[in-house]
């Protein structure tokens, strides 16, 4: 059977017929998804002044 270390957890998870893969459980993928989400919020957003903020001279 095949087995895969869970990226969350490290446990080794069964990657046949296993819905959660590649992770061992629905809980490591759920923190898994929550970590990047949160990753996803600290980026900041700064591109969006810089639209008109400098005009160029010719
Ligand atoms: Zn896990």
């Amino acid at each position: 059977m095949r087995k895969n270390p869970c990226p969350t957890c490290g446990t080794p998870a069964a990657w046949d017929r296993n819905p959660f893969r590649p992770f061992c459980s629905e809980r490591c993928k759920l923190l898994d998804l929550g970590k990047w989400l949160n990753e996803e919020y600290r980026i900041p957003v700064a591109d969006d002044e810089s639209e008109g903020g400098e005009t160029p001279q010719q």
